[in-house]
């Protein structure tokens, strides 16, 4: 949930606001302290914009969009183009910005900005995937063709722990389509996202299609109420994105709203042991285990609960530590809130009856011992009732559960009300074929633990973990920016003679 604003570091130096082109100081009397999760150094203050900060980069954006829509779209193009060149030239100092301020290890850092770096790649190519359709003679002499046409002027909202990937999600795809674009990134992390915005400058965009404000809940919901956004993409937890599914949607936007989840593994007897073993140990625990796409849960079938002991063996040997450490496998929970609320959820899984496998609270880290650190933790015995199992934990926290059958296992996966990725290792092709076809879930992995689908497709999850219709990057995310424009045409020659009224709508 949003964190309160809360003015302690006033001598930190202050995150800017990005509006109508330029880097600006924010009026306002509220601001945040980003802490480095590793160290709680703070590096920055972050302000919380106020109304009429807000109000000023909704009317720069409205303003932009007038030229920016009319600009060609190979003049659009090329200007992407030249943005992914600079977020090429600058990934170790973005990544390394973000590792400041997330806590993810660098190497996963650079992950992040890449997989960003993608959807900007594919963005190059919009004059294709924008592309309308064209139908000749559907009556005598009359042609009918669709365009796709921007907006006007959307927002995003997102989470903290993808700084990088998650608003390249969005502000390059909807401005790419023709679009302007008011981002307001996570509180936590704003630095990321604002590195990225001053490179959208360099590039060459002009003034005003992207604006980026800082704050929580007051200043999402003052975007989600403007009459002059068009469509709002939202990325974070439940409770969060249904409110601004509903908010968005009662003030008559497009909405996409994605949101927690609870992914499982399904792990089939005949599959490779130690291809298992490596898979859902970084799946669980990558990333401190902060990824909306990660492994929370093996279903281990049959004889694949053997595999057990091996699997918290490998867990154990997880090294935990701050972004220099080239050993460490993973960094810091985000805040001192974070570790406490999964280090609460240990401590109800083994109240509730699980077996604690291995236990990752109270890690320590040499040098760092005021670091959110939490090791990798493991619970077998876990029944679909219990407080672990419903949750999402949203830390290095996994789950086994065991199954007599596939069919049982797609069973659970098909009751748990989130539906946004899953996994199943196997080396049998018909329990695949299976799989893929009845797990109600919106990315399925063969084989891979975390299927994130390349910008090519879209990243489409469902449930509980989606609210919307179109998805995000890809070609559903030129859908969701842009509304279809029908135009059914004829042109006379002057040598057709005129047959008196056309009394009917039938074209001939
Ligand atoms: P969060 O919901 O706390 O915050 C997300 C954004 O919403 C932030 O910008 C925040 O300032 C704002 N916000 C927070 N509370 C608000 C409120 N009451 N009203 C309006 N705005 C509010 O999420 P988080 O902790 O930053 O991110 C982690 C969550 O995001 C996890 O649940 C994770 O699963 C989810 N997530 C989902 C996906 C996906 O694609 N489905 C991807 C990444 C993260």
């Amino acid at each position: 949930m949003a964190a309160q604003p809360q003015a302690r570091s006033p001598a930190a130096p202050s995150v800017k606001l990005l509006v109508d082109g330029r880097l600006v100081e924010s009026a306002t009397t509220e601001w945040r302290d980003i802490v480095n999760p590793a160290t709680q150094e703070v590096l920055a203050r972050v302000p919380f914009a106020t109304a009429a900060e807000i109000e000023g980069a909704i009317a720069s954006a409205a303003k932009a969009f007038v030229a920016w829509r009319e600009t060609p779209v190979g003049a659009r193009m090329r200007i992407m183009l030249k943005l992914q060149e600079l977020i090429r030239r600058d990934m170790k100092k973005i990544a390394a910005c973000l590792t400041a301020e997330q806590g993810k290890t660098l190497a996963d850092a650079e992950g992040d900005v890449f997989r960003g770096l993608e959807v900007v790649e594919h963005a190059c190519s919009v004059g294709s995937i924008q592309m309308g359709e064209h139908l000749e003679q559907v009556a005598g002499g009359v042609d009918v063709y669709s365009v796709r046409q921007p907006l006007g002027v959307c927002a995003g909202i997102t989470p903290f722990n993808f700084p990088a990937m998650i608003p390249l999600w969005m502000f390059p795809m909807a401005i790419v389509a023709g679009n302007t674009f008011v981002l307001k990134p996570s509180e936590q992390d704003p630095m990321t996202p604002m590195r990225l915005a001053e490179l959208w400058y360099e590039a060459g965009f002009p003034k005003g299609t992207l604006q980026v404000l800082h704050g929580g809940k007051e200043q999402v919901d003052f975007l989600l109420t403007h009459p002059d956004v068009q469509a709002i993409s939202f990325v974070g937890s439940v409770p969060v994105a249904q409110h601004v599914y509903r908010t968005g949607t009662q003030h008559l936007k497009r909405v996409q709203a994605f949101a927690g989840a609870k992914n499982h593994m399904i792990v089939m007897p005949d599959a490779d042991k130690q291809q298992v073993i490596n898979n859902i140990v970084g799946a669980s625990c990558g990333a401190a285990g902060q990824r909306c796409m990660a492994i929370s849960v093996a279903v281990l079938v049959g004889e694949a609960k053997q595999w057990i002991p091996e699997i918290a063996d490998s867990l154990k040997k997880l090294k935990v530590g701050p972004w220099n450490d080239p050993e460490a496998s993973l960094g810091p929970v985000i805040s001192k809130k974070a570790k406490e609320r999964v280090e609460n959820y240990v401590a109800i899984g083994a109240k509730e009856g699980a077996k604690l496998l291995v236990d990752g609270r109270g890690a320590k880290v040499p040098g760092h011992e005021n670091g959110n650190f939490v090791g990798p933790s493991m619970f077998s015995g876990v029944t679909p009732e219990m407080t672990i199992y419903k949750d999402e934990i949203f830390g290095p926290v996994l789950i086994v559960m065991e199954v007599a059958t596939l069919d049982e296992a797609i069973d659970l996966i098909n009751r748990n009300p989130y539906g946004n990725g899953t996994s199943m290792f196997t080396a049998s092709g018909a329990a695949a074929r299976k799989f893929q076809h009845s797990i109600e879930v919106g990315q399925v992995g063969i084989n891979i633990p975390i299927p994130v689908p390349l910008p090519f497709f879209s990243f489409t999850g469902w449930k509980g973990s989606f609210y919307g219709d179109q998805h995000a990057y890809g070609k559903q995310a030129v859908k969701f920016y842009t509304r279809t424009k029908t135009i059914t045409s004829r042109w006379f020659d002057s040598q057709e003679v005129v047959s008196g009224p056309n009394m009917t709508i039938r074209l001939k």
